[in-house]
Formats: C-alpha cells, sequence, structure tokens
C-alpha cells in the first residue's frame, strides 16, 4: 500500500494534475510500449496487442482521473485571509477545521488552516451555531504576515487538503482515494500486462479534470477513439449507520463493482454480462452497481465519436468526498484481477 500512501497524498487539484501524473509516469516507467502526455496533460500508457488475430485488433481504453476536489485561490484580503473558488462537489458540513495546502508558482507549497467566517461555539448564538457557511464565508488562515501573502500567493494557485492515509484493519483510509485508488489500479494492472498476454491494443489513461465534468476523458477519448471504453473509479459505500437498505449502492468488501448504470451513462449490457460471466468463472468477487446520481468517465468514453461499449468498474468507497474516504483491500485487488482477466482473454 505505499504506492497507494503517496498517490492519496500528493495533491492534484483538476488542471493541476502534474505532481500525480510525475508520480504515475515514473511507476509505469518501462511498463508500456508508448507513453505520452496529451495538451490537457492525460497520460497515456499504449500496450500493443502481443496475440495477432484475423482482424485489426480492438482498441480498449481504460480512465483512471488523476484529480481531486479541490480549490483554487480566488482572493487575499487586506488582512492576507485567502478566499477560495471551489472545483468538484464538497459538503460544506465536511469543511471545518480543515489543513491546506497552497501550492505556490514558485513550485513551493504553504500551509493553512481553513474554517468559515464567523464566531466560535462559545460566543455563536443558536441561529449561527445551526447554519452551514456557503463557499465564499470559508477562508484561510496561513499565519503569515499579510504582505508575505500577497507577494507569496496569487489567485489561481491550487489548495487542496491535508490528510495522512493510514491502514486500519483490512480498510484504507485517507484523502482523494477518489480516485487515485483508480491510479493504483491502473499501474497495478500495467504491471501485470508486462507478464501477460493480450489480443487487445490497450490504452491506460490517467485523466485530467474528471471532477469538473469529465473533461480529460471527453478529449482523450476522441484522441483514441474506443472500441470498448472502461471507467475505473470510486463509487458509494453507504453501509453505514443511519442509512436504510433501500439506500444501499454497494457494500465495503463484497468486491468489485460492474455498474449498470449512473446519471451520466449506461453500461453496454453486453459488456456487463461478459463481466459478470468472467467474474463468476474466475471466483473474483464482485457485486452489482446502479448509482442514482453521479457520473464517471465511462460517459465520456462511451460518447466519444461515433460512440463505443463502455462499462464502469467502481470501488466502493465509504465517506466519499470527504478526508476520511475509506476502501477494502480486497476490493482493490477484485478490481485489478478482474481487468486483467478481461484484457487478457
Ligand atoms: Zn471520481
Amino acid at each position: 500500500m505505499d504506492m497507494l500512501k503517496i498517490l492519496s497524498e500528493l495533491p492534484g487539484a483538476p488542471g493541476r494534475e502534474e505532481k500525480v501524473r510525475d508520480y504515475i509516469r515514473s511507476k509505469v516507467d518501462g511498463l508500456a510500449d508508448e507513453v505520452s502526455v496529451d495538451p490537457m496533460g492525460n497520460l497515456i500508457c499504449r500496450v500493443k496487442p502481443t496475440i495477432k488475430g484475423d482482424e485489426k485488433a480492438k482498441k480498449v481504453m481504460l480512465a483512471c482521473h488523476m484529480d481531486e476536489i479541490a480549490f483554487y485561490v480566488r482572493s487575499v484580503d487586506d488582512n492576507g485571509f485567502i478566499r477560495l473558488q471551489q472545483l468538484g462537489g464538497f459538503d460544506f458540513r465536511n469543511l471545518f477545521a480543515r489543513r491546506v495546502r497552497i501550492q505556490t508558482r514558485d513550485g513551493g507549497e504553504i500551509l493553512g488552516n481553513l474554517n468559515p467566517s464567523g464566531k466560535p461555539i462559545h460566543i455563536a448564538d443558536a441561529d449561527e451555531r445551526n447554519k452551514i457557511p456557503k463557499m465564499h464565508e470559508f477562508f484561510v488562515d496561513t499565519g503569515l504576515p499579510k504582505d508575505e501573502v500577497k507577494a507569496k500567493i496569487r489567485p489561481g494557485d491550487p489548495v487542496t487538503l491535508v490528510q495522512e492515509f493510514v491502514e486500519m484493519g483490512d480498510m484504507v483510509s485517507g484523502k482523494c482515494l477518489d480516485n487515485r485508488v483508480a491510479c493504483w489500479v491502473g499501474v497495478r494492472l500495467l504491471e501485470a500486462l508486462s507478464e501477460a498476454k493480450s489480443a487487445y491494443d490497450i490504452y491506460v489513461v490517467f485523466t485530467v479534470q474528471e471532477e469538473i465534468g469529465i473533461r480529460g476523458a471527453t478529449t482523450s477519448a476522441y484522441g483514441i477513439s474506443p472500441d470498448i471504453g472502461i471507467g475505473v473509479d470510486t463509487t458509494l459505500a453507504v453501509d453505514i449507520p443511519g442509512v436504510p437498505g433501500e439506500h444501499q449502492i454497494t457494500n465495503l468488501g463484497d468486491g468489485v463493482a460492474i455498474k449498470i448504470m449512473d446519471s451520466y451513462a449506461i453500461s453496454n449490457r453486453e459488456l456487463v454480462d461478459e463481466f459478470i460471466d468472467l467474474a463468476e468463472a474466475k471466483k473474483i468477487n464482485y457485486q452489482m452497481e446502479i448509482l442514482p446520481l453521479g457520473g464517471t468517465d465511462a460517459a465520456a468514453l462511451q460518447r466519444a465519436r461515433s460512440g463505443a461499449r463502455a462499462i464502469a468498474l467502481s470501488i466502493p468507497t465509504r465517506y466519499i468526498h470527504t478526508v476520511t474516504e475509506t476502501v477494502h483491500k480486497d476490493d482493490l485487488y477484485a478490481t485489478v484481477e478482474l481487468l486483467r482477466a478481461f484484457l487478457e482473454q
């Protein structure tokens, strides 16, 4: 889990995925036939077919997004407090008393505390205690003199949450496991493929800007024009207190989730059946997933050019879009195994 710890702790705001990309690039060195970065910043790793068939090899594109929900500096006020622009779907109830990291333009990093404006509980009245602040009410305090803040930090500097990655029993927990777990799966899969044979022309793509509207997958899928697209992402595991059974999506530890649909894409029926049959034949733990709201890069793969057969595989995740995102290690291994089994056919 050392690689996942590093991936989880790296900052990768949408549009500023370079640190994650550089790290993945160092891990896939020698594992792919071609490695390139496209104009938007997607990292494309191609493994050419090792089994020759009669027909032209079908292109399979996997998409694993590198970005995380984050912020950009919006402005610095006269007292040196920083206001933020959000990128991605935060639940503001989870943004109180957070440590953040600001990446400055000289390549440095400045730590700060994120809090909503207003009074502490001791002096707040009942109304103030109960209200959930809006994004514009949050600010970052770096502890630096205002002149230094103004000199070092400018609008557009990325701001990401800070959280240590930990192993807890069979689980791992940390920030942005959405979607660094898929980055981990992508690298592990490339390692596995380097010792396997496949009739497919495989593109494992580490995409950018998923959290703000699957933007990197849209352009990279256009360029690659896959026959089959597979999105790899996290999904909700709400197997926790307070969520009744009829609202369950997936269960932690019950295996990789084969997505039937979410609100952006309906998985190709034959691919769903193929993945189920494979999982059963290979005795890989799996579960089915229907997600009422949300989407993944699979939606972009499906709509590339004149369309592709597409599906998403999901890793069940508790407390999604918080810094305590939690996944089960067995579900990670099951995801790699099922993808490998599919690509080796
Ligand atoms: Zn995601």
